[in-house]
């Protein structure tokens, strides 16, 4: 994996990143995000991790999300909208964030586009839009396969990322469990939910920004990396090599 510090940074680090993780449930977006976070050392902010812990902390938004959520559907964009702007004022986004789940809607990606850092000439730095493809069949059958620890939320993946000792926490050692929304009929809600709304903010993105598509259908680290070589062509404004 290609570690932040041996990388050379295509425009310093006073030039913050914003990189948008899009694609299906299931994909690995959080996966990769917590590897993409640590070679970057920039935060990866997951907006169903934000509303999880918002219902076990018994919060106004979690008590409005929580039922929703099992049903497979989506928050309402105020809930979502409020929730990330208060998680990027924190100090560990000023050199940028990966997003993982939002947006959603083509009203969030309007919000999240409210929030890009602006040039020294006012104009909008170009967020990194990545977009991991999967087939609903492999989807559906990873999401049966899902585990997560209710402690640090790491995922885990019975078939393609166990974890080393069976049933438990790599790093916590707690028992891993299954999420309730990935239940079957509930993952098929979830998925329709996805291609439902994807094409309206890809053509959002598409007009404004460079769109990278990328098969997700491949081992984590292998997939982490070509990422990352996305990533910095995507910022050096190169064709991507992968
Ligand atoms: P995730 O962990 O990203 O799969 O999200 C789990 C659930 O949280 C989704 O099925 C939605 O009910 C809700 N959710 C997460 N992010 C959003 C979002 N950006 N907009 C609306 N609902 C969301």
């Amino acid at each position: 994996m290609l570690h932040a510090r041996q990388v050379k940074y295509p425009f310093g680090r006073e030039r913050p990143i914003t990189i948008i993780l899009l694609g299906p449930p299931g994909a690995g977006k959080g996966t990769q995000c917590d590897l993409l976070s640590n070679a970057l050392r920039i935060p990866a902010i997951s907006s169903g991790d934000l509303l999880r812990a918002n219902i076990r902390a018994g919060t106004a938004i979690g008590k409005r999300a929580n039922e929703i959520m099992k049903e497979g559907a989506l928050v309402q964009n105020e809930l979502i909208c409020e929730m990330i702007s208060d998680r990027v004022k924190a100090e560990d986004c000023s050199f940028g964030y990966i997003l993982d789940g939002i947006p959603r809607t083509e009203a969030q990606a309007k919000f999240v586009e409210s929030l890009s850092p602006k040039s020294n000439l006012g104009e909008t730095i170009s967020p990194v839009i990545l977009r991991l493809e999967l087939d609903d069949e492999t989807i559906l059958r990873r999401l049966s396969g899902r585990r997560i620890c209710p402690m640090c939320s790491l995922s885990y993946n019975i078939e393609t990322n166990p974890p080393k000792v069976e049933g438990l926490c790599d790093k916590d050692g707690l028992s891993l469990e299954t999420r309730e929304d990935d239940r079957q009929e509930v993952c098929r809600r979830r998925l329709d939910a996805y291609h439902r709304t994807i094409e309206a903010i890809i053509g959002f993105y598409q007009k404004r920004h460079r769109v990278e598509v990328i098969n997700a259908n491949r081992p984590a680290k292998e997939l982490a990396r070509d990422l990352i070589e996305t990533i910095w062509a995507t910022m050096q404004n190169r064709p991507c090599l992968v």
